[in-house]
C-alpha cells in the first residue's frame, strides 16, 4: 500500500456538447495527494467531475493530461484490472442469476484464486458487512441496502489497494444511510485500505472524511479536513455550499467610523461595526462579501453598536428558532437555541461572532484573510 498521487489530471470529454468554449474540462488541473489509508471524501455540485476523477483513477476513463499514480507505480497505462482497485458504484450491477456468494467470488474467480482461499476470504468480509445470512440469496430478493452491501464486499474482498466509492448509499431512505455509513465508518478502521468516496450528501461526506476535496467546474476548490473547509473556507463558493443551513452571504459596503468600519447592508440604516481585525485590510467605500453562519448571528443588545433591523420570518422549530431578516434582495438568517419569541415586522439589532466572519473579494470570490 502506499500514497495514491494525482498531479495535475485533466479531462476533456471530446463528444460533451455541453462543454462551454472556455471551460471545457470536466477536470482541471486536479492535484491530490490522499495518505494511505486515508478516507479522502470528494464533493461539489452535479457535473463537477466527481465521477469522472474516479472513473480516471479506475482506469474506466482515459487521462487527457497529468499523471496518477500509487507510490512509485504510474497507473495511466495500467488496466483496469491490474490497478488492485476495489470499486462500489451507485449502480451495483450484482449478476442477477448468482447468488450472493457468488457475486462476492466472481472478481477473486476470473483471477484464479483457489476456492479455499475464495471461501476464507468471503467468511471474513460478508460478517463485517452484514451478509453473511445472504450468502444463497439472490440479488433480486435482496432490499437496496442489502444490495449495496453486497456490492461493497465485492468491492473489498480482493483487497484492494484502494477502494473507491460512488454514492454507494444513494438507494437507501435515511435511516438504512445512516447505519450503513456507520458499517461503512467502522470497515474502514478494520481494513484500513486508502479511500474515496464520492457523494452529494455533505454530511455523509463530513462524517466519513478525514479530509475532502471540494470541486467546481472540474477545479479543486478546497482540500481540507471537514473542520478546516467548514470553519475556514478557502472562498465564497465553497462557503456557501459546505454548511446546512448555508452561511449567509451578503454584499456590505465598508464605512469608516471613527478608529474602526462599520459593515453597511444593502438595507441602509442596518450597520453593524467590522471586527477590528480587518481593518489593516478594508478601506472606507469598499464593497465585499461578508460570510457568517446563521448559528453565528446573535440578537444584540440596545447597547450593541449599528441600528436595528425588521424581523421578516420568525420559525419555532422544536430545539431552534430561525429569524429570517430581508436586507435589500438578500435574507439573513439567525439560529438560536434560546427560547424567544419575535413576531414579524419586531425590530432587533444584531451581532456577528466576530471571530466567525469571513469577508470575500466582490471579483475572485476569495477569502480576505487578514493574516
Ligand atoms: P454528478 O454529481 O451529477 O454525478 P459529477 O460531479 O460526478 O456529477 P461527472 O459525471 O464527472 O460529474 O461529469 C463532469 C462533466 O463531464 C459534466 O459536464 C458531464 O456532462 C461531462 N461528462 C461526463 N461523462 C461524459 C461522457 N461520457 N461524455 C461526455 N461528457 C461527459
Amino acid at each position: 500500500m502506499a500514497d495514491l498521487i494525482l498531479e495535475n489530471v485533466f479531462k476533456r470529454y471530446d463528444n460533451n456538447k455541453k462543454s462551454k468554449v472556455l471551460n471545457d474540462y470536466a477536470v482541471n488541473n486536479l492535484s491530490l495527494h490522499c495518505n494511505e489509508g486515508e478516507f479522502i471524501g470528494i464533493l461539489g455540485p452535479s457535473g463537477c467531475g466527481k465521477t469522472t476523477t474516479l472513473r480516471m483513477i479506475a482506469g474506466l476513463e482515459d487521462i487527457t493530461g497529468g499523471d496518477i499514480s500509487i507510490g512509485d507505480i504510474r497507473l495511466n497505462n495500467l488496466e483496469p484490472k491490474d490497478r488492485h482497485i476495489g470499486l462500489a458504484f451507485e449502480d451495483y450491477a450484482l449478476y442477477p442469476p448468482l447468488n450472493v456468494y457468488d457475486n462476492i467470488a466472481f472478481n477473486l474467480r476470473a483471477k484464479k484464486v483457489s476456492e479455499e482461499i475464495i471461501d476464507e476470504k468471503i467468511k471474513k468480509i460478508a460478517p463485517l458487512l452484514k451478509v453473511d445470512d445472504l450468502l444463497k440469496e439472490k440479488p433480486i430478493s435482496l432490499s437496496g441496502g442489502q444490495k449495496q452491501r453486497v456490492n461493497i464486499a465485492r468491492a473489498i474482498v480482493r483487497e484492494p489497494k484502494l477502494l473507491l466509492l460512488d454514492e454507494p448509499l444513494s438507494h437507501l431512505d435515511g435511516k438504512m444511510r445512516q447505519v450503513l455509513r456507520d458499517e461503512i465508518k467502522r470497515l474502514h478502521r478494520e481494513i484500513k485500505c486508502t479511500t474515496i468516496i464520492v457523494t452529494h450528501d455533505q454530511l455523509e461526506a463530513m462524517s466519513l472524511s478525514d479530509r475532502m476535496a471540494i470541486m467546481k467546474d472540474g477545479v479543486l476548490q478546497q482540500f481540507g479536513t471537514p473542520l478546516e473547509i467548514y470553519d475556514d473556507p478557502a472562498n465564497e463558493f465553497v462557503a456557501g455550499f459546505i454548511g446546512e443551513p448555508p452561511m449567509n452571504l451578503l454584499t456590505v459596503t465598508i464605512v469608516k467610523e471613527g478608529e474602526g468600519f462599520l459593515f453597511q447592508f444593502a438595507e441602509k440604516n442596518m450597520k453593524i461595526s467590522v471586527p477590528e481585525r480587518y481593518n489593516k485590510v478594508l478601506k472606507d467605500g469598499m464593497k465585499v462579501r461578508l460570510g457568517v453562519r446563521p448559528t453565528d448571528v446573535l440578537i444584540g443588545t440596545k447597547k450593541s453598536p449599528g441600528s436595528d433591523v425588521e424581523v421578516s420570518v420568525f420559525e419555532s422549530l422544536g430545539e431552534e428558532r430561525r429569524l429570517h431578516f430581508r436586507v435589500g434582495e438578500e435574507f439573513l438568517t439567525l439560529i438560536t437555541t434560546e427560547k424567544i419569541f419575535y413576531r414579524p415586522g419586531d425590530r432587533v439589532k444584531l451581532e456577528f461572532l466576530s471571530e466567525k466572519t469571513h469577508l470575500f473579494d466582490m471579483e475572485s470570490g476569495d477569502k480576505i484573510r487578514t493574516e
